[in-house]
């Protein structure tokens, strides 16, 4: 367990995490979530993960403002290797 201040900063330590760790096939990224210690049955997804064209997936994090960013192919024949 690794914890953080806030909300905030525990997705941003999830990101870079799940980044830091993306070369192990056992690491799901579009299933990272966070939580209070607290509250551990509510979780907060880390990444946004919508469903894009030719179903790949956004890459950025949740709840971002800007528009959804899809995956490379590359990315995507490599997540669906998992
Ligand atoms: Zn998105």
């Amino acid at each position: 367990m690794v914890t953080s201040a806030d909300l905030a900063a525990a997705r941003q330590l999830a990101i870079e995490l799940t980044r830091s760790l993306r070369f192990a096939p056992e690491l799901s990224r579009t299933e990272t979530t966070v939580s209070a210690e607290c509250d551990q049955l509510v979780q907060h997804r880390v990444f946004c993960d919508r469903l894009l064209d030719a179903g790949r997936r956004c890459l950025l994090a949740a709840d971002h403002p800007a528009a959804c960013l899809a995956e490379s192919p590359r990315q995507r024949i490599s997540r669906h290797s998992i």
